[in-house]
């Protein structure tokens, strides 16, 4: 397929990256070309990094020869057979998206969000073909998390759902089929140990690494709640918050530490600190209002 890619950030790269990998050709497309070449710039390190894990220099070269990029969407849209979006979490922004995506693209080209939150079904109301719409909700960092939630919006037909799940099996990854409900499955429950581990941080119950260590060890999660909350991007959910306790109630009220230091600029590992200090892709330490020294 002839795939557009919409944002370059943290999740679009590396939907780009997948596709790619998988023998679409992929236009990555954001709205500064500096974005744009970022995002290449991360794929092209991603793969150099996969030769170490197992990787081929072929598969290397045709991914990257599948791969372009672009600041102009009638190229990035024109021809395309799937538009996957991942823009900003913001509703008016996936909205005017999708309807500037369906002005370019033919009759029968999926229109795709990656949404972690926001109702399909609304977003896609903007379409005059809202059928051809669905989530494709991929899992940070893409090239590495095997699971996608593909969550079908009230105006969703059955051949768009099989030409996703189609889609995502041939990537070698795992879909989970889900309604469109705020949250879905993934981000509500997700999003849900995130919000105590704040509250806790706030509570002084314990330093960050104690809460993501009581996790990873105590529970079993690969990655704590609070360093989680760092990879996925503070700002990305403080949106996500928003939206749900406006939907599903007080329980997800962005705790007062999530939006101070969102304010501060301090969104996590893309920025270089958030509940950790992160240098070259690491957490080095605590944020300092946690440190000892
Ligand atoms: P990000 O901030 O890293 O990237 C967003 C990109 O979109 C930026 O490069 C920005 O320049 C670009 N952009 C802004 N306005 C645009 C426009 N009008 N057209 C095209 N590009 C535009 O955000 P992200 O973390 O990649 O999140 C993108 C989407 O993916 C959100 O809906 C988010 O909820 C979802 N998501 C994020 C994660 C995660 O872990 N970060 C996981 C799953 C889903």
């Amino acid at each position: 397929m002839q795939i557009a890619v919409l944002g370059a950030g943290t999740m679009g790269h590396g939907i780009g990256q997948v596709s790619a990998m998988a023998g679409h050709e992929v236009v990555l497309y954001d709205i500064e070309s500096e974005f744009v070449e970022n995002g290449l710039e991360q794929i092209e390190a991603n793969l150099e990094a996969g030769l170490e894990h197992g990787v081929e220099q072929e598969t290397v070269e045709a991914t990257l020869d599948r791969l372009s990029g672009t600041t102009d969407l009638e190229e990035a849209c024109g021809g395309a057979d799937l538009v996957i979006e991942a823009v900003p979490e913001r509703m008016e922004l996936k909205r005017d998206t999708f309807s500037d995506v369906e002005a370019i693209v033919d009759d029968d080209a999926i229109i795709a969000t990656n949404t972690s939150s926001l109702s399909v079904t609304e977003i896609a109301s903007v379409l005059d073909r809202p059928e051809r719409a669905l989530g494709i909700h991929f899992f940070n960092p893409v090239h590495i998390m095997p699971l996608v939630e593909l969550v079908v919006a009230a105006q969703t037909d059955d051949e768009t759902l099989a030409t996703a799940t189609a889609f995502i099996e041939e990537m070698d990854k795992e879909s989970a089929v889900v309604r469109d409900f705020p949250g879905f499955a993934s981000s509500r429950l997700g999003v849900t140990l995130g919000v105590e581990a704040m509250r806790m941080v706030e509570q002084g119950v314990a330093s960050p690494e104690a809460i993501d260590t009581v996790m990873e060890i105590g529970y079993n999660h690969p990655v704590g709640p609070l360093k989680l909350t760092d990879v996925v991007g503070l700002d990305v959910r403080l949106d996500i918050l928003e939206y749900l306790s406006e939907e599903l109630g007080d329980r997800f009220r962005p705790p007062q530490i999530l939006k101070q230091k969102v304010r501060a600029g301090e969104t996590g590992k893309k920025s270089g600190e958030g509940f950790y200090v992160w240098e070259g892709g690491e957490a080095v330490g605590v944020s300092e209002l946690w440190s000892d020294e």
